[in-house]
C-alpha cells in the first residue's frame, strides 16, 4: 500500500516541487497539504480529495509521512503534532538556532525525523568534497564561501552554507570561527576564519561556492541549481526511507548512502 504524504507548505516554493515529487514516487501518495492559517490558497483541491487546510492535527493524522518546507517556528510547532501523532518528519526548512535544533532533537526521540539544510545528493557530495579538501590541504589554505539565492529568502546565510562551513571545521579537526561579514578597516584576515558572503536576487534557486586560497592559486568548488526539483527528489527519497524505522534523528547523508 503507498504510504501517505502530508505535505507542510504545501503551497511553497518547495512545496509546490515536493508535490509534483511525490506524485512520480511509486511508493508514496499526496494525502493531505497543510499551509499557514490566513494563506488566500486555503480551501484548494491539489488532487482528489487533498485540499489545503491549516489545522495541523486533522491534516497530519492518517498520515505516515509530513514533508516540510516551510518557516522554523512553523516546523516546530508542526513537527510538535506530528511527534504526538506518530507521523515520520522531513523537513528542510533552514534558520533555526541552537535552541530550535535542540527542539528538534528532543521530537526525534519519539518519532523518526530527517532534519537537512539541503537534500540534494549533488550538493552532499559537495559537502563530502569540501571535508576532503580541508582535510588534505590544511589551514594554510584560507576557506572563503559564496551563496546567492533568490530575492525572498528569509534567513542568511543559506543553512547549506554553514554546513559547508562545519564540513571545513570537520575537514580541519577544529573550530574555525565564522566571519559573516567584512566592512570598513577590518583589518588582516584572522587564521583560520571562515568567510561568508551572502548575495540575494531574482529567482536564483541557490548557488554555493567554496574557495579554499593559497598562495598564488586557488581552488572553487561549486554547485549551481538550476530548479528546486533536485531538492525534492531528495527529500521524497528520505520521507520513503524514513517511515517504518524507529524514532531517531537520521543524517541525510545515511540515507543517500554517503557515509
Ligand atoms: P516559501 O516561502 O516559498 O514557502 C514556505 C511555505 O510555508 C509558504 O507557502 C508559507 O505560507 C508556508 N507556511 C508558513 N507558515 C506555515 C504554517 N504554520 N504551517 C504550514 N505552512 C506554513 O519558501 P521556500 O522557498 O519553499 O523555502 C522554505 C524553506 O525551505 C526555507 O527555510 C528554505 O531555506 C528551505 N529550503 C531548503 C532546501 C533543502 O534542500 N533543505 C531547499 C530549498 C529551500
Amino acid at each position: 500500500m503507498a504510504r501517505r504524504v502530508a505535505v507542510v507548505g504545501a503551497l511553497g516554493r518547495m512545496g509546490e516541487a515536493v508535490r509534483a515529487a511525490v506524485d512520480l514516487h511509486p511508493d508514496l501518495e499526496l494525502h493531505a497539504a497543510l499551509e499557514g492559517a490566513g494563506h488566500p490558497g486555503l480551501g484548494t483541491e491539489l488532487a482528489a480529495g487533498v485540499v489545503v487546510r491549516d489545522d495541523p492535527k486533522a491534516v497530519l493524522q492518517g498520515c505516515d509521512v509530513a514533508i516540510d518546507f516551510s518557516v522554523p517556528a512553523a516546523t516546530l510547532a508542526n513537527l510538535r503534532v506530528a511527534a504526538e501523532a506518530g507521523v515520520a518528519y522531513v523537513t528542510g526548512t533552514t534558520g533555526f538556532d541552537a535552541a530550535g535544533k535542540a527542539l528538534i532533537a528532543a521530537q526525534a526521540e519519539r518519532i523518526p525525523v530527517v532534519h537537512a539544510p539541503n537534500f540534494s545528493v549533488s550538493v552532499n557530495v559537495l559537502i563530502w568534497l569540501v571535508r576532503e579538501a580541508a582535510r588534505k590541504l590544511g589551514p594554510e589554505y584560507d576557506a572563503e564561501l559564496f551563496e546567492i539565492h533568490h530575492s525572498q529568502k528569509r534567513d542568511a546565510p543559506s543553512g547549506t552554507a554553514l554546513r559547508l562551513a562545519e564540513a571545513v571545521a570537520e575537514g580541519r579537526g577544529g573550530n574555525s570561527p565564522l566571519r559573516l561579514s567584512r566592512e570598513g578597516e577590518v583589518g588582516a584576515r584572522r587564521e583560520g576564519e571562515i568567510g561568508v558572503a551572502a548575495l540575494r536576487g531574482g529567482d536564483n534557486a541557490g548557488e554555493h561556492t567554496v574557495y579554499f586560497v593559497g598562495g598564488g592559486e586557488r581552488i572553487e568548488l561549486v554547485h549551481r541549481s538550476h530548479t528546486r526539483d533536485h531538492f525534492a527528489r531528495g527529500a521524497v527519497r528520505a520521507a520513503g526511507w524514513l517511515t517504518g524505522k524507529p524514532a531517531g534523528l537520521y543524517p541525510i547523508e545515511e540515507i543517500l548512502g554517503l557515509l
